[in-house]
């Protein structure tokens, strides 16, 4: 039996409407939008193989230049926040930053957010070192079958991100995992996700299509269907009633939006906010979001809320959040 005979037999827009029904019962109506803020292009690992980073690290040759400015990315989050973005998590590649600095990073970000933030940056035993600025920590799953998983990600073991996340759970803080749809996965790996999720005490869910990046060897893959995204995400939501669902979406697929908030994502993600913002693709995604009959924090088209060119937190952050504002506006209205 193939995939699609194997998905019509469990009638997926069934799946999808209990899903929604429980998503309406156990969550508030808002959807949130989604930031992951990135702080380095490049990764001691570099070797997953879907990964940009796979292909980026055979280019640069000098990871401190790859470093981001520390003023950039608190501008970045400064105006997210005027916008009503989350951040959806602090993410770096292995090793290209030390704990210390994203300590620092994460403490500036509590300030201007008055929220702790989701860490992503990899498989780490130093988790003791951060205290209120951080709210949970993120295991990069991306595929659950353990022989796939070997080979995409042969540097961070399932076990490992494990071992990490029940750690996380001991000291205190939530616990996410990442999963990507489009690697190779069956449909039956969705028990073994299942089963992880229930073992490590999951509570927030990061699903994202494949983006096939240039230069990996997804390059030339198709991104899977949003019906069976949908279902994905649906049997989720069935399973685990109460868990956060985030979905990702790249900009040349936004018509999944819709669905995914049916199936039960509560934040959606994965876009380039400051290219996105007034444009058709801005107006499009909070059309998608209007016609689930949810309410949407924040906006893609509100040009009010950019708000002034100068930071209300530190000088230093100026020149930045003025870039990021003429982007936004540059030929747009
Ligand atoms: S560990 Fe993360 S950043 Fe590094 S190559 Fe793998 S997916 Fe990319």
């Amino acid at each position: 039996m193939n995939y699609i005979s194997k998905i019509r037999n469990n009638e997926v827009l069934d799946v999808v409407n209990k899903a929604n029904k429980i998503t309406k019962e156990n969550h508030s109506n808002v959807v949130t939008l989604e930031r992951a803020v990135l702080i380095s292009w490049w990764c001691e690992k570099g070797d997953c193989s879907f990964c940009y980073m796979n292909a980026e690290k055979k280019r640069i040759n000098n990871p401190e230049k790859a470093k981001r400015k520390v003023n950039g990315i608190l501008a970045e989050v400064e105006l997210c926040t005027r916008l009503g973005w989350n951040i959806e998590f602090l993410s770096a590649g292995y090793n290209s930053f030390s704990t210390e600095e994203v300590k620092n990073i994460s403490k500036k970000m509590y300030e201007i957010t008055k929220k702790g933030t989701w860490l992503n940056v990899g498989i780490t035993n130093e988790l003791k070192e951060y205290g209120e600025e951080i709210i949970g920590v993120t295991g990069s799953v991306e595929v659950m079958n353990p022989e796939l998983h070997e080979v995409v990600c042969p540097s961070k073991s399932l076990e490992d991100i494990g071992n990490m996340l029940d750690v996380a759970e001991d000291l205190g803080f939530k616990k996410a995992i990442t999963i990507i749809l489009g690697l190779g996965e069956s449909l039956e790996d969705i028990n073994k996700l299942i089963k992880y999720i229930k073992e490590h005490k999951i509570d927030r869910i990061i699903f994202y299509s494949l983006n096939p990046h240039k230069g990996t060897k997804f390059e030339k893959s198709s991104p899977p269907s949003s019906l069976y995204y949908s279902w994905v995400v649906s049997t989720i939501r069935i399973n685990f009633p109460k868990v956060e669902i985030i979905c990702g979406t790249w900009i040349d697929n936004l018509a999944n939006i819709g669905i995914l908030i049916l199936s039960g994502a509560n934040g959606i993600t994965k876009f380039p906010l400051f290219k996105m913002f007034g444009t058709k693709y801005g107006k499009r995604t909070e059309e998608e979001i209007k016609w689930t009959e949810r309410e949407l924090q924040g906006t893609f088209t509100d040009i009010n809320r950019l708000g002034p060119l100068k930071s209300q937190y530190n000088p230093k952050y100026d020149a930045h959040i003025k870039k990021y504002i003429e982007e936004s506006l540059k030929d747009k209205y």
